[in-house]
């Protein structure tokens, strides 16, 4: 059979341990024998971002910039133990924070619905996908640890040298005292990347914060999202059949317990933090939760929400046998590729795609899946395969669905 010819290449952004391990035979196994694979392959393994003082991370998020659809494997974010473990020159920024901060982009998490793996909320039949503010709030706030009694005030100093300033609290005691902020810039990056998100996947789109509570500064989150769809986005929903709202956080909260799940749930900074461990934990297993970075002018970087999953890899190095769920990794790629399919009007990639997700389906609800997955499944008589036969069960899948 002939190969699936691609016009742009991805953007590969390779990383470290048993996700790298699994890359490879991703790859092998279920890539190159169907897809005339068109990459431009960046080594963001730790050894190589310490050796390129970290530009090659740097490199690999403006290449995806300019092509638009990147793939990217789990990579280390460097602590203590890895400065000695890799011996490096720095402890080199999370990867995925740098590749964010250029693309200016939102993480959307969805989790991957097999027969089998049930959620543990009963009415969920559908994935819900989960957008973090990634900028702001509590995660870049000034902290006092208040002494004893005291006035504290905000004060906002214009460069024109107006002042803006409110009493937070006459203290008659010790206590503590907080200062956050966010940036209108970044709320309607946040509001496009969702909007446009919600059009792509078809789905209807949730957003809610606290402003009962908080009458300026979740008021702002509400109106900007508001404005902006108001003003570029509603006709396009109308047409396209889904539905933006805002409700309260507790209102969000509640409906999500009762819904059927199929929507996209837009959260705060901290709000989405919490939720998406939720989500991800009700839904069964992090090895099958998926991740896009989406920028609002419609860049993309797909891949797994887990780690490098560290201790599997140590038991590889020894020569023991692993069973690591390559399934997350897949998805990242079949998104990859599928979007570049849908870019450059190349239906076979699409179709591509779609075929290979089935056929990681079909091959879990078989009874054919990794030790994590055999662990939670309501299946019975299941064979569990270890990290190369389960990729192998899988193309053997996929052949028979042509
Ligand atoms: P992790 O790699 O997600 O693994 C945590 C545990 O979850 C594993 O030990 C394993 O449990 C289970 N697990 C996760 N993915 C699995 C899979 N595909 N198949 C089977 N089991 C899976 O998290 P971590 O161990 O905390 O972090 C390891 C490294 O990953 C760290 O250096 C961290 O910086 C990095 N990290 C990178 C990203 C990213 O690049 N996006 C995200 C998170 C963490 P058992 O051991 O019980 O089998
Ligand atoms: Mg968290």
């Amino acid at each position: 059979m002939e190969k699936i010819r691609m016009t742009t290449p991805i953007v590969e952004m390779d990383g470290d341990e048993m996700t790298r391990v699994l890359w490879k035979m991703i790859k092998d196994e279920l890539i190159c024998p169907y897809v005339d694979l068109k990459s431009e392959y960046y080594d963001l393994s730790l050894v190589n971002r310490n050796a390129t003082n970290d530009q090659v991370t740097i490199d690999s998020a403006n290449a995806n910039k300019k092509y638009g659809v990147a793939v990217k494997c789990a990579t280390i974010t460097p602590n203590a133990a890895r400065m000695t473990e890799y011996d490096l020159k720095e402890m080199w920024k999370s990867p995925n924070g740098t590749i964010r901060a250029i693309l200016d982009g939102t993480v959307f998490r969805a989790p991957i619905t097999v027969k089998g793996i049930e959620p543990y909320v009963r009415t969920w039949k559908k994935p819900i996908t989960i957008a973090r503010h990634a900028y702001g709030d509590v995660y870049k706030n000034v902290e006092i640890d208040v002494p004893g009694p005291g006035k504290a005030e905000l004060l906002f100093t214009g460069e024109d040298g107006t002042k803006i300033s409110e009493t937070v609290f006459d203290f008659k005691g010790p206590g503590v005292l907080q200062g956050m902020h966010n940036i209108d810039k970044s709320i309607a990056s946040f509001a496009r990347s969702c909007f446009n998100y919600a059009l792509d996947t078809k789905q209807d789109l949730w957003f809610a914060t606290k402003d009962t509570i908080s009458k300026k500064y979740d008021h702002t989150f509400k109106d900007i999202f508001q404005e902006i769809y108001d003003a570029e986005y509603k006709e396009r929903f109308e047409k396209a059949g889904i539905v933006y709202f805002y409700t309260l956080i507790d209102d969000a909260v509640a409906r999500v317990m009762k819904s059927e799940g199929g929507f996209i749930w837009a959260c705060k900074n901290y709000d989405g933090d919490v939720m998406s461990d939720m989500i991800s934990s009700a839904f069964g297993s992090l090895a099958m939760m998926t991740s896009v970075l989406v920028s609002p002018d419609g860049k993309y970087e797909y891949e797994a929400a887990h780690g490098t999953v560290q201790r599997h890899y140590y038991k590889y190095l020894k020569g023991e046998e692993t069973s690591t769920n390559s399934v997350a990794t897949i998805f990242a790629w079949t998104g990859a590729l599928r979007k570049r399919g849908e870019l450059d009007g190349i239906q076979e990639l699409e179709q591509y795609a779609d075929r290979l997700e089935k056929a990681v389906i079909q091959t879990i609800e078989s009874g054919k899946m990794t030790k994590d997955l055999a662990l939670i499944t309501t299946l019975e008589n299941v064979t569990v395969l270890n990290s190369e036969d389960f990729i192998k069960a899988i193309r053997q899948t996929y052949e028979t669905l042509s």
